[in-house]
């Protein structure tokens, strides 16, 4: 009988997730000619921004995926932030220069992460070696010493299924819960040797200051939680 270890590999890697960093790392993949498969949940790109900034190592990046000129049409420079307490007292001043640095970018840009990622996904459209699975969530992770069996369900039709790969990357949100019973992770507790993967924690806070324009800075009061 063929044990997991045995069975053939269907990709080199798999990607959980095709947010931004899943879809970057596609890309490189792509670009590096290594057979990769990425699962995503959703049928499109989430419609609203989280993160609003990059710096020129990423545009580097984006460079190096090919996707450079088409990425900075739809970016603005960014003189940096500053940000204030409740009262308007500056906690931290981030400016960014605007001159370009030895990465051949500018320090700072801001986005409109919708944009970004739908250039990202035309980016792997291009690329025959990856495979996007939308509409496909992953429920398990199985790993043992060769790789990794990735259980997933095809939303569109509810049939179960899986793909056998060598190495994965998972999206943060599987990190961040992989401690609760749901989690795909759960049941790959030697994961942690072949991931691709880094623990990123999350922190949530609430502020009753509005986000404020002014002039080219944005400001932002974090306000000590009480309870
Ligand atoms: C409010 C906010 C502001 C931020 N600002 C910035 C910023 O200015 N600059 C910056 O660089 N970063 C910023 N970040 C961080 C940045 O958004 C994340 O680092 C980045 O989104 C991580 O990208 P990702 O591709 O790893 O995962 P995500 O963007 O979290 O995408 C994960 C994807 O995985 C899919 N998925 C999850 N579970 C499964 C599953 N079981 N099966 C299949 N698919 C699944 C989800 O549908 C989702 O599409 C910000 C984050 C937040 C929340």
């Amino acid at each position: 009988m063929k044990t997991h270890a045995s069975w053939d590999f269907d990709t080199d890697v798999a990607i959980i997730g095709l947010g931004p960093v899943g879809a970057t790392l596609a890309n490189l993949l792509g670009i590096a000619g290594i057979k990769t498969v990425v699962f995503e949940r959703e049928a499109e790109a989430y419609h609203l921004p989280r993160a609003v900034n990059f710096d020129d190592e990423v545009m580097r990046i984006f460079q190096a995926i090919g996707l450079s000129e088409e990425i900075s049409q739809d970016v603005t420079l960014s003189p940096g932030m500053r940000f204030v307490d409740s009262s308007g007292k500056l906690i931290l001043d981030w400016s960014r220069p605007s001159v370009v640095s030895e990465m051949g970018w500018h320090p700072s840009y801001r986005f409109h992460q919708p944009d970004l990622e739908r250039v990202l996904r035309v980016g792997l459209s291009r690329r025959p070696n990856v495979q996007t699975r939308t509409r496909s969530e992953v429920f398990a992770l199985d790993a043992d010493t060769t790789g990794v069996t990735v259980r997933f369900e095809d939303l569109t039709n509810g049939r179960l299924m899986l793909c056998r790969a060598r190495f994965f990357r998972v999206a943060p949100e599987l990190f961040t819960a992989s401690h609760t019973p749901a989690s795909p992770l759960r049941s790959a507790p030697a994961a942690a040797g072949r991931s691709i993967g880094r623990f990123r924690p999350v922190v949530d806070f609430r502020s009753d200051y509005n986000f404020v324009r002014r002039g080219k800075a944005f400001f932002v009061a974090l306000r000590r939680r009480t309870k």
